[in-house]
């Protein structure tokens, strides 16, 4: 049997009755579900408010976008970001002309407050936070730094859909949390995401600009009626960003389940960690203290990290790596050399298969598998 990397697991029965909904109502686009889906999501994290996309990448490009436009930053005004990162993270920076500044990572994967503080320079705006595999990290120093050097925050949360600190969802510190629920993250839908400003007057700004800039939406309209409902206004050079009520039913479905799902999760990352614990060069990534982490990844740091991959695709397991240093790709070589721990981390990192269909036997041959190849890599060593 194949031990895959991510799979992800749907309620279908449940899925596709809410779809239905959708199809026999004759509503499939944004409103009905999506509207739903961010209230339900707001009452689940008690954020204050949330606006359903197409994707994280889209949440991330605009949280940069708005904030830019209402703090009146300029193009090439810096933003501190993370190279340890889906690239999503830092083309949002790029996409609105601002200059992503990668600071270290700490032994969490996530970025390092001390580094972050060397990196302040005078045209430094922002702080991106990625909170990898769900983990905090040292995430409540970096709220700290960010109050007191006036920068905004924004929470790459595409990892953290039911992540807690201290008993609290994440989200509520920064000035724009942003969540996925593509396809294999911890709340999977085909593809979507969610925004969730700090401020009302962001979030009202943002729902134009997920549909091209137009004052409102067509489900209002057709509630509102009146003689004047094909009229919309164009405020804002908006883009083609909101969410659809097929993949809002989806989601509607899994976040009744998301917190079980991630309890397992967290079970088979428990088992994991009793398995490698004691094994000789194999450093496990810390989750942080009083973090409930979502758990989307288990991730390991071996010397000989390619190797392993070969051992175990030989066995029919397919590990992962999140992620390579982004200063080694081409719109980022400009900074290549500025993270060195990030970089050697980069080369070590491995995601352990992690998902809902594994069992604990999986997980055992897994790191039976992991414990023979170091075993094999000490004896090399010690010849
Ligand atoms: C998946 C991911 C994204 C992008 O999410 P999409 O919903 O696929 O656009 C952004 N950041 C990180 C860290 C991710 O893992």
């Amino acid at each position: 049997m194949d031990v895959q990397l991510f799979v992800p697991t749907f309620r279908v029965e449940e899925c596709l009755q809410e779809i239905r909904e959708c199809l026999e109502k004759g509503w499939t686009g944004i409103g009905f579900k999506t509207i739903e889906f961010e209230k339900v999501w707001k009452e689940y994290t008690r954020l204050p408010h949330a606006h359903f996309v197409n994707s994280c990448t889209a949440a991330l490009h605009l949280s940069v976008n708005v904030l830019k436009n209402r703090l009146n930053w300029s193009d090439e005004d810096e933003i501190i970001t993370t190279p340890i990162t889906f690239v999503s993270t830092n083309h949002a920076i790029l996409y609105e002309n601002l200059k992503p500044v990668f600071a270290d990572t700490d032994d969490y994967l996530c970025l390092d407050p001390e580094d972050v503080k060397r990196k302040i320079t005078k045209r430094t705006r922002a702080v991106m936070f990625v909170g990898l595999g769900g983990n905090t990290g040292q995430y409540d120093k970096i709220v700290q730094i960010c109050r007191e050097n006036k920068l905004a925050l924004i929470l790459d949360a595409a990892h953290m859909a039911g992540t807690r600190l201290r008993g609290k969802h994440i989200g509520g510190e920064a000035d724009a949390g942003c969540f996925s629920f593509h396809a294999v993250k911890n709340l999977p839908t085909a593809d979507g995401g969610m925004i969730c400003f700090s401020s009302p007057d962001d979030d009202k700004i943002v729902r134009e600009l997920t549909w091209l800039g137009i004052n409102k939406d067509t489900y209002t309209r057709t509630v509102e009626g009146g003689t004047y409902k094909w009229l919309y206004e164009v405020e804002h050079l908006g883009f083609k960003y909101h969410g659809n009520s097929v993949m809002a039913a989806i989601a509607l479905v899994q976040l009744k389940y998301l917190d079980q799902d991630n309890a397992y999760r967290r079970q088979l990352a428990n088992w994991y960690t009793s398995a490698l614990t004691g094994c000789q060069h194999v450093k496990i990534v810390p989750t942080a203290p009083e973090c409930e982490s979502a758990r989307h990844l288990f991730q390991i740091l071996v010397e000989n990290r390619d190797e392993l991959i070969l051992a175990l695709n030989e066995n029919n397991i397919y590990p992962g790596v999140h992620y390579r240093d982004n200063t080694d790709y081409l719109p980022y070589q400009y900074a290549s050399g500025t993270c060195p721990h990030a970089n050697e981390q980069s080369r070590q990192l491995l995601s352990l298969p992690l998902h809902l269909r594994m069992t604990r036997s999986d997980v055992d041959k897994v790191s039976e598998l992991v414990i023979k190849h170091s075993a094999r890599l000490q004896r090399r060593i010690g010849n």
